[in-house]
């Protein structure tokens, strides 16, 4: 814990005290970020610092295994699509990216025997796209390759079809307004991959 603090004394005393006319401004006017990216809450994956994202260029949400769900309108506690929300609602960003990545635990959760039980969350949320993980498990009879990485990408593609289930998404996307995007990222070799109007992943 103490690293930590002597990391928000560095913070302070070098990036805020260097951007404090930026800080003062967004805190003033209010944010206005082009970009929402739905993240993973993986250690290893950072968005701003992936995209070289300057203050206020951003909004991120992250949750496990960067989903997101179909829109469902019951009251329940939606936190993503909350923050999709506000996103696409107040501060009409002009692109949504779902942001996946190699090596994911909670799809790996997803792979092995999901257990269903009301206390256990991760799997709970995980069954959002348990249509995913039957689609990786064909395209491995089908011998397209590794079942983890497919089903990361299954993932990602289920996300993106979840975003346009929202109407308010649906009609921005209609309108040329908003662009949505999946991305995957491969942690070992740094490579990034984007959906293609096709399906298929292509290297950016
Ligand atoms: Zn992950």
């Amino acid at each position: 814990m103490e690293k930590l603090l002597e990391g928000f004394r560095k913070f302070r005393s070098t990036y805020y005290r260097a951007h404090r006319h930026t800080y003062r401004t967004l805190a003033q006017q209010g944010q206005a970020p082009r970009a929402m990216v739905i993240a993973c809450v993986d250690s290893r994956i950072d968005p701003q610092m992936m995209l070289d994202a300057e203050l206020g260029e951003i909004i991120v949400v992250r949750n496990v295994a960067n989903l997101v769900p179909p829109f469902t309108p019951d009251g329940g506690f939606h936190g993503t699509s909350a923050a999709l929300e506000f996103a696409v609602r107040l501060l009409n960003v002009a692109h949504v990216i779902v942001l996946g990545h190699a090596g994911c635990g909670g799809i790996a959760a997803l792979l092995a025997d999901p257990r269903e039980t009301d206390d256990d969350f991760i799997s709970t949320w995980m069954a959002t796209i348990r249509a995913a993980r039957t689609r990786a498990l064909a395209l491995v009879e089908a011998g397209r390759g590794d079942l983890q990485r497919l089903c990361e990408q299954e993932g990602i593609r289920s996300s993106v079809t979840n975003l346009s289930s929202f109407p308010w998404v649906r009609e921005r996307v209609a309108a040329g307004a908003l662009t949505l995007h999946g991305w995957y990222f491969e942690i070992e070799t740094g490579d990034l991959f984007s959906l293609g109007a096709d399906g298929e992943f292509q290297p950016i």
